[in-house]
């Protein structure tokens, strides 16, 4: 078990210009849309307070599939190779914050709602950003990567639990809970691992879901035979 007590990140700049959603919303600037989502943004950013929690945590390895994070056995095989070099973890929570929720939530215009739903991602974005800048800051982890829970079948949703564990109440103090279904509110939050990499890992190598947006790698099908098979000749990173 490590000491050290959770860092709570706020006052997140989050500043985004309308010009900036326009292409992504496909909106003419000059346009009716255009005014509209204008006004829209700027009761957004009057109220936006993204934030993020992190903490520093000791790896230890079991076995083929399981780490020990700070006294919690984590079960993912993709996991136990990335971390394989690590003795340091990074659990996370990054938010929009409850503020957006809750305005999001308010908005009854189905295409207004769908603005304010990008926007929070934007936000969450933001909140994302700003952790890892502070780790970069603090610890100098050089390349990092990231692992979340539900992002792949090897690391289930239902161990997200686990983060808000080594977080303790900290999670509370940035207003995001954890429903019975293990769903996040607010729902643009995330939840993880950042972990120190040498290369860059990114979930979607081994994801296969055709035509997702948020893909931000492509998918290498032969990639968990190679490097994650139990008692195959593991491709080095
Ligand atoms: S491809 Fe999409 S669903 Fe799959 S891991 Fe990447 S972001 Fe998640």
């Amino acid at each position: 078990m490590n000491d050290m007590k959770p860092t709570i990140i706020k006052n997140i700049p989050f500043d985004i210009r309308p010009e900036q959603l326009y292409p992504n919303l496909k909106i003419q600037t000059g346009s009716r849309y255009a005014d509209q989502l204008d006004k829209l943004l700027e009761s957004a950013l009057d109220i936006a307070s993204p934030k993020a929690v992190y903490t520093l945590s000791t790896v230890e390895h079991k076995d083929d599939s399981t780490l020990i994070i700070d006294g919690i056995h984590m079960k993912s095989r993709v996991m136990q190779v990335n971390l394989r070099h690590c003795r340091r973890v990074f659990p996370f929570v990054a938010t929009c914050g409850i503020e957006l929720e809750e305005w999001s939530q308010s908005i009854e215009d189905t295409l207004k709602s769908f603005w304010a739903d990008t926007i929070n991602m934007l936000a969450l974005a933001a909140a994302l950003e700003a952790f890892k800048a502070h780790i970069d800051e603090r610890f100098e982890p050089g390349t990092t990567s990231m692992m979340n829970p539900g992002s792949l079948e090897d690391w289930p949703l239902s161990e997200q639990h686990k983060i808000f564990s080594l977080l303790g109440n900290a999670c509370e103090l940035i207003n995001v809970r954890l429903t019975e279904n293990t769903l996040m509110i607010p729902l643009k939050s995330i939840s993880g691992l950042e972990f120190e990499s040498g290369e860059k890992f990114y979930n979607c190598q081994l994801c296969p879901r055709e035509k997702c947006l948020l893909r931000r790698s492509s998918y290498d099908e032969h990639l968990y035979a190679e490097k994650y098979q139990p008692h195959s000749n593991h491709r080095e990173t």
